[in-house]
């Protein structure tokens, strides 16, 4: 073992991925955890047996809104229609045309892909809530479709499905298809921790912030959101397919809007971004409903709905209590692995530099506005490589929207880009990242809860190939070493070794600049550009910053520096572009620069 402790470093908490445990405690725990659901069934007696069943189904459930709503910030209302669509697909195949429950599996599987698909290419792009809204409607419309077809028996459903034969073993008790149940519970719990904490887990955590910040990294945001989308929509097709052949008979009712909400419910409970919250939250609301069914009635003297109301009620006081729900809190309780990072691991290759002085980045006439507001008008400059470029100029001059354009995030109304003799305007963020740009924003952009070195390795992405398959079967442990050992490089080459496995908001703000900082880097960059790298730094800070700046350059990184504090960019930069109005105001060295009469004008009788 040549992996190297930190020196220190305050747990990350929540969320954030763990580097790789030792392997002894690792197999402990899950041989632990799977000793203790192999043996669970034998003590109890059939009616708990079953209960464990739906907790399992519904762990499966709640563990795709863990990871689509908890992680990644997309809001489905619609999981138990997913679950509906399996369920009605494999007892339809296997009763009606007497097919085998493996091949209603792949059926239940393909149609909750193909609907999920469907779903999230008309809704994924567009942003905000409509997703959420499109799920609850296509929930009520499965809901009424199961309802009213007579093939599929209306509101009576469909009984008589067969249990799952595995050769000459059949699945046709509680006690056995508790065991299929679980087996495939305790495969998706493994294989959704294995995703979150990998290369694809890093994008899919970026996905609920700014997707500009994501896409800046080269994740493809709306891809991603599509396969995040299937990813869950598919766990519940696994628990569909399980519902039907356990049952043995699959009927509308289990599949209403309530039991979507249900579901919801139970991945907020468990902790909506800790993987084992789902089973935490499964098991508390399917138990407690249970308990509330019998207790409710009696209490009350009525018979009724009362669950909907106390779950109503207990969900309040609970998010107050533990805002994160009860995983997080019951995982800080345990003792925690020693955190490491793969210090030995081979780098990654590097980008061929450009020569010192060759033209790195051209711009020419770029042109932007904002309705009637021309916010960029004809700016023109350029930036040979090794060179510091300051754009400076008073707010609202159009600094940072030019410097969106240049990056893609923006898409310019005119005008042209070059990076390395190559048009990068009609590109995508992502593309202009893969071609060798780097960028931090105005306003720091990190994935709070998530460490340091997680946010940092963000930055590597494009470094790396490995996807969401790869990451839960584990094929992903050599790229990930790598990725996560430059990473850790970068933050020491900005100075933050001590801050490596700390949530990165919990840094103060200069810091989490320099985190910024680092995660460009990450991606290997010819270009760094910086939007105000030195805002709400004090003195000291600036300092260190302009230090790391010069020394980045001598290793070859060229860097467009968006700054209006005047004395930390003169000292600094080779030459400087002053902006205003949107208009280039002047261009040369920084004494020709302090000397000029418009700038004077403008820095002293603008809004400064
Ligand atoms: P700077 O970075 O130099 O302070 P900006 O590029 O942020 O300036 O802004 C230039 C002008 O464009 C400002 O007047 C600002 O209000 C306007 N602006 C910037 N972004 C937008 C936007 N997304 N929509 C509308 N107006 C914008
Ligand atoms: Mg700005």
């Amino acid at each position: 073992m040549n992996e190297r402790r930190p020196a220190a470093g305050v747990a990350a908490g929540g969320i954030a991925p763990r580097p790789p445990m030792k392997l002894n405690r690792r197999v402990l725990a899950l041989a632990g955890f799977g000793a203790a659901i192999a043996l669970a069934p034998l003590p109890l007696p059939e009616f708990y047996v079953t209960l464990l069943n739906y907790i399992g189904l519904a762990t499966l459930v709640a563990l795709g809104l863990v990871v689509m709503t908890g992680v990644a910030g997309i809001v489905s209302f619609g999981q138990q229609a997913f679950v509906g669509v399996a369920a009605y697909a494999t007892a339809g195949l296997t009763t009606l045309l007497g097919a085998s429950p493996w091949s209603g599996l792949l059926a239940s599987l393909a149609l909750t892909a193909a609907a999920a698909l469907l779903l999230g290419v008309v809704t994924l792009r567009l942003s905000g809530h409509y997703l959420s809204i499109a799920t609850i409607a296509w929930g009520i419309a499965i809901y009424y479709l199961f309802g009213n077809l007579p093939a599929l028996g209306q509101y009576s459903g469909i009984d008589n499905v067969p249990p799952v034969a595995l050769g000459s073993w059949v699945f046709d008790s509680n006690r056995k298809s508790y065991y299929l149940i679980w087996v495939v519970v305790v495969a998706a719990l493994v294989a959704a921790h294995n995703l979150l904490d990998s290369r694809s887990g890093r994008a899919i955590r970026a996905l609920r912030f700014r997707s500009a910040m994501a896409e800046s990294c080269g994740v493809d945001t709306s891809a991603l959101r599509l396969v995040v989308f299937v990813y869950a929509a598919l766990l519940a097709g696994m628990a569909g397919w399980l519902h039907a052949h356990f049952l043995r008979f699959v009927s509308p009712h289990a599949f209403g809007v309530n039991a979507g909400i249900d579901y919801l419910f139970m991945a907020v409970i468990g902790g909506a971004s800790h993987v084992w919250g789902a089973l935490v939250g499964a098991s508390i609301m399917t138990l407690l409903k249970e308990w509330l069914k019998d207790v409710l009635p009696a209490l009350l003297q009525h018979t009724g709905n009362f669950e909907a109301i106390v779950f109503g009620a207990l969900m309040i006081v609970l998010l107050q209590r533990t805002r994160d729900g009860l995983a997080p809190a019951l995982a800080r309780r345990l003792p925690r692995a020693p955190r490491t990072w793969p210090a030995d691991a081979p780098a990654l290759p590097r980008r061929e530099r450009p020569p010192p002085g060759a033209p790195l980045l051209d711009v020419a006439g770029l042109g932007k506005r904002f309705g009637g507001l021309v916010a960029v008008d004809d700016v023109s400059f350029t930036l040979a490589s090794g060179e510091i470029l300051g754009l400076i100029g008073p707010n609202g001059a159009g600094k940072s929207t030019t410097f969106n354009l240049i990056s893609g995030a923006l898409a310019a109304d005119g005008g042209s880009v070059q990076l390395l003799g190559e048009r990068i305007d009609r590109l995508p963020a992502r593309g202009i990242a893969r071609r060798g740009l780097g960028r931090t924003f105005q306003h720091v952009h990190l994935v709070s809860r998530m460490s340091v070195l997680d946010n940092v390795a963000l930055g590597a992405h494009l470094r790396g190939a490995k996807g969401t398959l790869a990451a839960m079967l584990r094929g992903d442990r050599a790229e990930e070493r790598r990725l996560l050992a430059e990473a850790a490089r970068q933050i020491q080459r900005v100075g933050l070794a001590e801050h490596l496995h700390d949530a990165a908001g919990s840094l103060p703000l200069g810091r989490q600049r320099l985190v910024e900082i680092a995660r460009a880097l990450a991606g290997d960059p010819v270009l760094l550009l910086l939007d105000e790298p030195a805002a709400g730094l004090r003195h000291g800070e600036k300092r260190a910053l302009a230090e790391l700046l010069r020394r980045l350059r001598d290793d070859g990184v060229s860097i467009l520096l968006v700054e209006h504090d005047m004395e930390f960019v003169m000292g600094l930069v080779d030459r400087l572009v002053v902006m205003d109005f949107g208009q280039k105001l002047a261009q040369g060295l920084p004494h020709e620069i302090r000397a000029h009469p418009a700038v004077i004008e403008a820095y002293l009788g603008g809004v400064e």
